[in-house]
């Protein structure tokens, strides 16, 4: 009933006690044990409900305990120059999927404060033409958690020299109604497929309002057949 006793790591248990969540809120308490088990999720949520911390605190908590062995090498910061350190490329562990900017930094905000004095280091990514160049600059610097819109995300990964979707082990697709209703499938499929994985394989967790026959043709396509369904 309470996040002490839900077995977190301590630097996730001390980050969310900083955040001032003590009590899970209904959706987090399905996530939490669902996540941590290795489903694949779908979960039908509006905003409000706490569904950004039942995805990311989950995650975040197990990749915690992995953060030596697969968070992203680091440049120094004396030497790094931009567009120098071509090797730098992103090789983010989660990628989670928004429909827009807002929610885009919403949840940025929020896994910035659970990533606090870990390993692991979130950025955000979204359209807008005078945003590219420092938003690069922020994947060289290393991104373990990348959050972005779904055109800039493929923007970026059309260059594997930025961007590459090899590491990755959480994939979030956040209000997927919505998406869908953007008109994003052609590129949620390409982001979703992950391209060619380095080891393991990606779960996936969906989180929509509605859950529509083109979000369940989506969930259809990409997640596991043992996903489970949490409202
Ligand atoms: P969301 O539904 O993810 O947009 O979250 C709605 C709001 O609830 C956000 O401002 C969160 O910071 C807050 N929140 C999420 N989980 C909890 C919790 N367990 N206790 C208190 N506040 C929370």
């Amino acid at each position: 009933a309470s996040f002490k006793d839900a077995g977190l790591h301590p630097a996730m248990l001390r980050n969310v006690e900083l955040a001032g969540y003590s009590v899970p809120t209904p959706i987090q308490r399905y996530c939490l044990p669902a996540i941590h088990l290795g489903y694949d999720v779908i979960g039908i949520a509006q905003t409000g409900s706490g569904k950004t911390a039942a995805f990311l605190i989950p995650i975040l908590n197990k990749l915690m305990g992995k953060a030596k062995k697969w968070a992203a090498p680091r440049p120094n910061p004396a030497t790094f120059q931009e567009g120098i350190d071509r090797e730098l490329r992103a090789e983010p562990l989660v990628v989670i999927v928004s429909p827009n900017r807002e929610l885009a930094v919403q949840i940025f905000n929020e896994a910035r404060k659970f990533c606090y004095r870990t390993m692991l280091r979130p950025c955000v990514v979204y359209g807008g033409n005078s945003t590219k160049k420092e938003q690069r600059t922020q994947l060289q610097k290393g991104c373990d958690v990348l959050i972005g819109t779904p055109g800039r995300l493929v923007d970026f990964l059309d260059d594997p020299s930025i961007l590459t979707l090899r590491r990755v082990r959480y994939m979030v697709i956040d209000e997927a109604d919505e998406l869908l209703n953007q008109d994003w499938k052609e590129q949620l499929d390409k982001i979703m497929c992950g391209g060619e994985q380095e080891e393991g394989h990606i779960k996936y967790m969906l989180f929509s309002a509605t859950f529509p026959k083109q979000a369940r043709d989506l969930a259809k396509t990409h997640l596991a057949e043992t996903h489970v369904r949490l409202r």
